[in-house]
């Protein structure tokens, strides 16, 4: 029979995160300020949300290590090389302003990742394993970016 809480209220506590990007491809661990959330929310059983704002931007979770991260951006630039043609580069022929960044290959990037992520939280703790973090990529940097951070559960 599965536990079912009562008695207890439900919260939502939400954070619009900011921060500066490095150029190309940078990838951000936010474990920090994820965690710093979860505790300032005072939620202990619940999910934890977290949203990446832009269209070159995404979200993953896996192992923050340094060489994988450089083996990663390797990979994508490989896989979405940013100097083959592309039609959303063709800046002149869009309804845009001339000014824009020729970045297909950034939003392809972010289509083929995640743009959230959800973590379950238990007694306080977010239920993530040892080696994995909360990353953000950014795909069109440097730029100043926004990361959503959403939490629901019961306080
Ligand atoms: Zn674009």
């Amino acid at each position: 029979m599965p536990e079912i809480s009562q008695n207890k209220s439900m919260k939502i506590h939400t954070k619009v995160h900011t921060l500066t990007t490095g150029k190309d491809i940078d990838l951000i661990k936010l474990d920090d300020v994820v965690s710093q959330t979860l505790q300032e929310s005072g939620i202990s059983n619940g999910m934890l949300i977290v949203s990446s704002r832009h269209t070159t931007t995404a979200l993953t979770i896996n192992e923050y290590e340094e060489r994988l991260l450089v083996d990663v951006r390797s990979y994508l630039n490989r896989l979405v090389p940013s100097d083959d043609k592309y039609l959303h580069n063709d800046i002149h022929l869009r309804d845009c302003p001339l000014d824009e960044p020729e970045n297909a290959h950034s939003h392809i990037i972010a289509m083929l990742l995640s743009s959230s992520e959800v973590v379950p939280i238990v007694n306080g703790e977010l239920q993530t394993g040892k080696w994995q973090s909360v990353i953000l990529f950014e795909l069109d940097g440097p730029r100043e970016r926004t990361v959503n951070i959403q939490i629901i559960g019961e306080v």
